[in-house]
């Protein structure tokens, strides 16, 4: 059964029913509370191959040719044989850029298929700078064609290997800065997607500090304690 975006609580919705917590002291928010990206974004725990929504994100290699584990494998499987022969006529994808193909199968209308970097501590800022451009590379390819909701994997954090909390901290803040900016305007959802329960307490912990609540979710989830 796909998943309808409605379903989905935003992270204004998880701060008024606790899930998240504005973070202590206040002085460790990253950034102002902003109204609409708290509408904007949420995060959802499971498999992402069942969300209906503009597009989904790929955490593909450069070939673009599929590998056969993890969230590249679940795509191609549930998107068919049709999205393998599409991706055969693209040349591939350098690591760091996005390239977009229909969904087929797949209850999403489009697969965004971005590379993110083989993590190595040796390279890291290297690596931070590649990552930081598979957000941007995927939210722009989703503006340029017209989607509006797009839903986003940990990039990286399975086999490639970097750890969950510096991707995290680089998807959250890439996320909210081109929300800020002209193409924000034109995104009503962007969904961060994690698949176990390590990754969802990593978000859980650090959207808090990207996307801080505003006064009004504070005031409700008071009222709603207070009721019960
Ligand atoms: P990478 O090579 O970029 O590290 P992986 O496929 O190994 O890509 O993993 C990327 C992330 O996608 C991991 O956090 C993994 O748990 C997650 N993942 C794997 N399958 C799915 C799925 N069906 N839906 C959502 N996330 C998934």
């Amino acid at each position: 059964m796909p998943m309808l975006l409605n379903e989905i609580p935003t992270i204004g919705a998880l701060y008024r029913s606790t899930v998240l917590r504005a973070p202590q002291p206040q002085s460790l928010r990253y950034y102002q509370p902003r109204i609409n990206t708290l509408n904007q974004v949420s995060l959802y725990k499971g498999d992402i191959t069942k969300l209906e929504v503009d597009a989904i994100v790929n955490a593909a290699n450069s070939t673009l040719l599929g590998k056969p584990r993890g969230i590249d494998g679940a795509i191609h499987r549930a998107a068919g044989p049709s999205l393998l022969e599409e991706c055969q006529t693209l040349n591939g994808c350098k690591t760091g850029d996005a390239k977009i193909t229909g969904g087929y199968d797949l209850p999403a209308k489009h697969v965004i298929h971005t590379v993110g970097p083989v993590y190595s501590t040796d390279h890291a800022t290297h690596c931070e700078n590649l990552l930081e451009s598979c957000y941007k590379m995927s939210l722009h390819m989703a503006v340029a064609n017209g989607c509006e909701t797009i839903a986003f994997p940990c990039i990286s954090t399975g086999v490639y290997g970097y750890p969950i909390r510096d991707a995290t901290n680089v998807a959250l803040k890439t996320v909210r800065e081109t929300l800020e900016k002209e193409d924000g305007e034109k995104l009503k959802r962007v969904v961060f997607v994690v698949f176990n329960d390590r990754d969802r307490a990593t978000y859980e912990q650090l959207i808090p500090l990207y996307f801080p609540p505003t006064e009004v979710e504070n005031v409700e989830r008071e009222k709603d304690e207070r009721s019960t």
